[in-house]
């Protein structure tokens, strides 16, 4: 769910409104006043993790029972992408873990997200065991010849990286 747009000024508080631009961009109505609420999407990371018996996806709580998708978080201020990922993946799934590669960038307009997804093995010498976190309801590791992508949000991530795989 995207949040609701913003009613007033969080400088001056003003009306907002409106200007008729790209999605929910609004405006201070005051005419001493020129704050703009861009309301940009927000970057978060994702991680397709492969552990060697397969990839793993998650159900996050409150998730729909037949819903499952890879681990995913948000930045942290300062924060590289590529050690966010690192810091989800220990967090969520309690795994040691490197980064392989950059699979792709993506829109989730309907979270107001980008989505930086990543493929990530655990670091040599790890057991892989999944330790599961406070967000997830459920892991779950689905072999890789069984994986299948899905058009929109984290499923594109999935669809590019098998098709990177079998390129
Ligand atoms: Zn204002």
């Amino acid at each position: 769910m995207s949040s609701a747009p913003w009613t007033f000024c969080p400088r001056c508080a003003s009306a907002l409104s409106s200007d008729g631009g790209m999605g929910a961009r609004r405006r201070c109505t005051s005419a001493t006043c020129d704050f703009v609420h861009y309301a940009n999407p927000t970057p978060v990371v994702v991680a397709i993790v492969e552990l060697p018996t397969g990839v793993v996806l998650a159900r996050g709580r409150g998730w729909p029972e037949k819903v499952f998708a890879p681990i995913s978080g948000f930045l942290e201020e300062g924060e590289d992408p590529r050690e966010a990922v690192v810091r989800e993946i220990s967090e969520e799934l309690g795994l040691a873990a490197r980064v392989v590669s950059l699979v792709g960038v993506y829109p989730f307009a309907a979270q107001n997200q980008v989505l930086i997804a990543y493929h990530a093995v655990p670091i040599d010498g790890a057991d892989g065991e999944i330790v599961k976190g406070d967000e997830l309801e459920e892991v779950k590791l689905i072999p890789v010849a069984r994986l299948k992508g899905w058009p929109f949000a984290t499923g594109l991530a999935i669809l590019d990286w098998l098709a990177q795989r079998n390129a």
